[in-house]
């Protein structure tokens, strides 16, 4: 069993990082990288939409349950289970909550699936039906998976 040393530490002296601050540490190190990696999927996204990625946006991971797409503080928010999950998924929730950015597609309605289906490849756009079945049914989202 150890104790802790409670004697007092040369001045300078450094704490070895406890548990819970390794652990976020960690998390954070893995995020910044997930981060980058969500920003360039991002871009791509919207370059073979043969679009400007907006200028300051940022898309970063998020330990949130789903996506959110803030337009006030120019962030794009990608849950972490999505980004370790499948990259087909992970490609179709990016062009989803990039569809958000415009004003008019604050819902999920006409306007936002017009600019989904314009962002996200054919191939992952089935995605949708998990998610808005009615709206992207009238809308004629792509149902066919690779
Ligand atoms: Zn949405």
């Amino acid at each position: 069993m150890e104790f802790f040393d409670f004697r007092p530490k040369p001045s300078g002296y450094k704490y070895p990082p406890s548990g819970s601050e390794k652990r976020r540490m960690i998390l954070k190190k893995r995020f910044r990288k997930y981060d980058q990696m969500l920003f360039k999927h991002a871009k791509k996204i919207m370059k073979d939409a043969d679009l400007k990625f907006p200028p300051k946006w940022r898309v970063v991971c998020t330990t949130r349950s789903g996506g959110i797409c803030h337009r006030g503080i120019r962030i794009i928010e990608i849950p972490i289970w999505v980004v370790d999950g499948k990259e087909s998924r992970l490609i179709y929730y990016i062009a989803h909550e990039l569809a958000h950015i415009p004003y008019n597609c604050s819902g999920h309605k006409q306007d936002f699936m017009n600019q989904f289906a314009m962002l996200c490849p054919p191939e992952h756009q089935h995605y949708e039906y998990g998610y808005k079945p009615r709206e992207a049914k009238k809308a004629g989202i792509a149902t066919y998976r690779r």
